[in-house]
């Protein structure tokens, strides 16, 4: 009964964002990856804001130019984060927030654990559903454990790109 108590407060029943991140991740299989943009523009103005803070705080311009199949995009060299245009401001704001953790993501991590980092900095920062970023990083479950290694650094850059 204690251990069922103890294993509850440790993790099941954490309302920790990140916990519960990754808690609907271990819900869908590897093959149900995929990306359900939203659709919708209420969020316009956040993704508006969000672009100003990331030129200003980072020196990254936000440009939106599509490459084929592709919804977002970072070089953290170049600084720019092109954005694919025909996403609504809704999927935008999401996509921005991800290409952004990836400017601010640590060195030397792999593919999939670098899509851990910038998708739960994302889900951070928007708040937005947990289904829709569970099911992205579906395909990245080799790179889970990023969400407690790296846990203060995935905080802190949600922080920097919510201007706190
Ligand atoms: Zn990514």
């Amino acid at each position: 009964m204690w251990h069922l108590l103890a294993a509850c407060v440790l993790s099941l029943c954490s309302t920790d964002p990140l916990d519960r991140l990754e808690r609907e991740v271990s819900g869908f299989t590897f093959w149900e990856q995929s990306y359900e943009a939203p659709v919708g523009n209420s969020r316009e103005q956040e993704y508006q804001r969000l672009q100003r803070l990331v030129w200003m705080v980072l020196g990254v311009q936000v440009q939106a130019s599509a490459t084929p199949g592709v919804a977002g995009l970072a070089s953290r060299e170049a600084r720019i984060i092109a954005i694919d245009p025909t996403l609504s401001p809704n999927a935008a704001l999401q996509v921005l927030a991800h290409e952004a953790g990836h400017i601010l993501q640590p060195e030397g991590l792999s593919k999939a654990e670098a899509e851990v980092f910038a998708d739960a900095v994302a889900y951070l920062v928007t708040g937005d559903d947990v289904h829709v970023y569970g099911r992205y990083l579906a395909g990245s479950k080799n790179g889970l454990h990023v969400m407690r290694a790296y846990r203060r650094e995935i905080e802190w850059a949600a922080r920097v790109l919510s201007g706190r």
